[in-house]
Formats: structure tokens, C-alpha cells, sequence
């Protein structure tokens, strides 16, 4: 017996895992059912398995996740590392499957001549996360360069969407169906004669102006049209103000710093605070960019 509880699948299943292990804030109760597949044949067969009315969270490198202390209740799917195939094709495209990390894809462009890929580098999720967020960092976004979808439903089914079928905006994807990215097809241009990598300035850039090696997820709220979210917290008087043990970056605004004490009520505390203090100061509504999942305790 295994995973899902047949003998079919092949991958690792952890019972009451911490989320705490698997987000950059560090925070999270335990999810109930923890899968890390062998491969996407073996996705296939755990979904294929399990009830078809549980409940399904992908996790990548919880970069950009909130998980509240509860927990989550049914499965949460994590395919980093795992589903990690990346070549380049013999008509120039990039297949890449959801558990590679930004980084690689972006290491990986470059070593192939491809242009447009280092923005990635500075990107600290999984390429499946990077899709469904549409994330994007000094001019680059995720979506630009994608051909084809390569989803899988919650039956394991899967499926080959061009990227007319998706909904595509700043950090807001909408797949057609109720379905996860597996992998994708991208298309970079070659890099031009004397056009070298500039990953190492941009990760030196994003270094002077982000707290980079303390606990946060980035950016928490999306910028408002026309706004900075970053200089509207910073306006409102609330750089490195902290609420119980959850604190704004002295550095940057718009992230939010967790300490070893911190629980996940504490940043969604924050995060309130703020949305209302800006609301009240400037009369703009900031949006979470954050995702914010599972049961409060
Ligand atoms: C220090 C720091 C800097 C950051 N800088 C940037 C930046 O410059 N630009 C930017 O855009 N973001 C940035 N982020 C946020 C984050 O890295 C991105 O949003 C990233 O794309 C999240 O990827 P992930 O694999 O960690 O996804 P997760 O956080 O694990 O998940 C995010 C969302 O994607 C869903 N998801 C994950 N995998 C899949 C899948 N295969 N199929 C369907 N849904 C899926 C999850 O369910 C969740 O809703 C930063 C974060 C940190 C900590």
C-alpha cells in the first residue's frame, strides 16, 4: 500500500506534514496529505486514485503563500524537484514541467543562447508557481514567452492548452477549467551577438533593495494601477512597523519579516492593519498578491 492507499503510485505521501517546512515565511500548520510525485505519470495515478471531491492545494516553493496555523485539510501536491524535466526541443522550444525552479530555467536559457529568460533568476518559486502567478521581475513576465500549457486535471487527465485559452494579467492568471500547470512549452529569442547575461546585476539590484535571507514572501500586495503598493505602506507611516511578532521591512515596504515566534494569525493581522491604513490615508484598497490558504486554529 502507498500513497493514495493503492499500489499503483510510487511517490512519497507525509501525514500531518508542517507547512512551516515547505513556505519562505516559515509559517503553516500541517497538511493533512503531502504528496511528492516520482514522476507525472505517477501525478496521474495518485489523482486518478484519490476521492474525486477532496480538496487539492499545489505548493512549489511557497514563496508567495500564507498557510494559516489550522493547516490544510486534503491534499497538498508538491512537484518541486520532482517533476523536473527540462530540455530544449528540436524546434527551439523550452519544455519545462512545473517542479523546476525559476533559477534553473533561467541558467538554463542562458547556457542554450536564449534571450529573455534571466528575469527568472531572481524569482525564488517553482516555474508551475511562476505560471499561475504570472510572475515577472524587472521588466520580464512569466507569460511572455509561453507557447503551450501542459495542464492536468483533477483525475490526472491531461491536457495541451495554447495560451489564447488562459486569462492573463499582473500577477492574475485564469486556466479555462479546473485544472494545474504539469509543464509548458516556452519560446525565447536567441541572444544577439554581444547581448551577455546580466543575471548576476540583476540579482545584485534586487539584493541592495529587498531584505533577501530574512523570512518574507516578496511583495505582499499587488501594485495598485498607477501605484506603488511599497511607497503607499511607506507614506502611511508603516515601514518597519511590526504588529505582535509580524513586522514591515525596514528595507522594503511592501514585505512583511517573520521571526522564529511569528504564527500565521500575526501576519494576517499585518497584513489587515495595513490594508486598512491605507485604505484610510489614501482611499486606495490595496490587493493581497500574497496567497492566503487553509484553516485558522
Ligand atoms: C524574496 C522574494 C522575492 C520575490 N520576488 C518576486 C518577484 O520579483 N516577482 C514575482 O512575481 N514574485 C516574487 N516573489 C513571489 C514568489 O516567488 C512568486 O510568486 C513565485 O512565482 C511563487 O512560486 P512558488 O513555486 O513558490 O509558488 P507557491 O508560493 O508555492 O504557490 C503560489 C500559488 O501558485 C499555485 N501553484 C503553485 N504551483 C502550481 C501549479 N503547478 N499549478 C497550479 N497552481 C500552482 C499555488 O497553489 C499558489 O496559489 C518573491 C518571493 C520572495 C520570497
Amino acid at each position: 500500500m502507498n500513497a493514495a492507499g493503492r499500489s499503483d503510485t510510487r511517490g512519497k505521501l507525509l501525514l500531518d506534514e508542517p507547512m512551516a517546512r515547505h513556505t519562505s515565511w516559515r509559517l503553516g500548520g500541517p497538511a493533512d496529505r503531502y504528496y511528492v510525485p516520482a514522476d507525472l505519470a505517477d501525478l496521474q495515478a495518485y489523482l486518478a486514485a484519490i476521492d474525486a471531491d477532496s480538496d487539492i492545494l499545489w505548493v512549489g516553493l511557497g514563496s508567495n503563500l500564507l498557510v494559516r496555523d489550522g493547516g490544510i485539510r486534503g491534499h497538498v501536491i508538491a512537484p518541486l524537484n520532482a517533476l523536473r524535466e527540462l530540455r530544449l526541443d528540436d524546434d527551439g522550444s523550452i519544455y519545462c514541467e512545473c517542479g523546476v525552479s525559476c533559477a534553473r530555467l533561467a541558467k538554463f536559457c542562458h547556457k542554450q543562447g536564449l534571450a529573455n529568460a534571466d528575469f527568472f533568476a531572481g524569482i525564488p518559486g517553482t516555474v508551475g508557481g511562476a505560471l499561475a502567478m504570472n510572475a515577472g521581475a524587472f521588466g520580464g513576465e512569466t507569460w511572455t514567452a509561453v507557447e503551450q500549457a501542459i495542464m492536468i486535471d483533477r483525475h490526472g487527465g491531461l491536457h495541451e492548452r495554447g495560451r489564447d485559452e488562459f486569462e492573463i494579467g499582473y500577477r492574475h492568471v485564469r486556466a479555462p477549467g479546473a485544472e494545474w500547470f504539469a509543464a509548458a512549452r516556452f519560446r525565447f529569442a536567441r541572444r544577439a551577438a554581444g547581448d551577455e547575461s546580466n543575471i548576476r546585476q540583476l540579482l545584485q539590484q534586487r539584493n541592495a533593495s529587498q531584505p533577501i535571507g530574512q523570512p518574507s514572501c516578496g511583495s505582499v500586495f499587488k501594485n495598485p494601477p498607477g501605484k506603488h503598493a511599497a511607497q503607499l505602506i511607506d507614506a502611511a507611516g508603516l515601514k518597519g512597523f511590526c504588529l505582535r511578532t509580524a513586522c514591515v521591512s525596514d528595507k522594503h515596504a511592501n514585505f512583511i519579516i517573520s521571526n522564529d515566534d511569528t504564527v500565521a494569525s500575526d501576519v494576517e493581522a499585518l497584513i489587515e492593519h495595513i490594508r486598512q491604513t491605507v485604505d484610510e490615508r489614501f482611499g486606495v484598497r490595496l490587493e493581497t498578491e500574497v496567497r492566503i490558504v487553509g484553516e485558522a486554529r
